[in-house]
């Protein structure tokens, strides 16, 4: 996982679980994908908190298009 705070990550790096922005609590990937079929740059995947049991929506970004900004997140 890339730094902290950086919701948007490129398809080889998505995890299965990542940090809770909320709570800090551990966030389940709920889709699952094909090995040849994974997420598009664009697409969004959802994590769920196990402890505050927020949604987040995080967009898969183009590892070759990223303004150095890190602001992928939307909702
Ligand atoms: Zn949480």
């Amino acid at each position: 996982m890339r730094g902290t705070g950086d919701l948007a990550v490129s398809a080889p790096e998505l995890e299965d679980i990542i940090d809770c922005i909320d709570c800090g609590g551990r966030c389940h990937l709920m889709v699952t994908w094909a090995p040849d079929n994974p997420p598009y740059p664009g697409d969004v995947v959802v994590y769920r908190c196990e402890d505050c049991l927020d949604r987040w929506d995080i967009v898969v970004i183009d590892p070759d298009e990223t303004d150095g900004s890190g602001d992928g997140l939307r909702f």
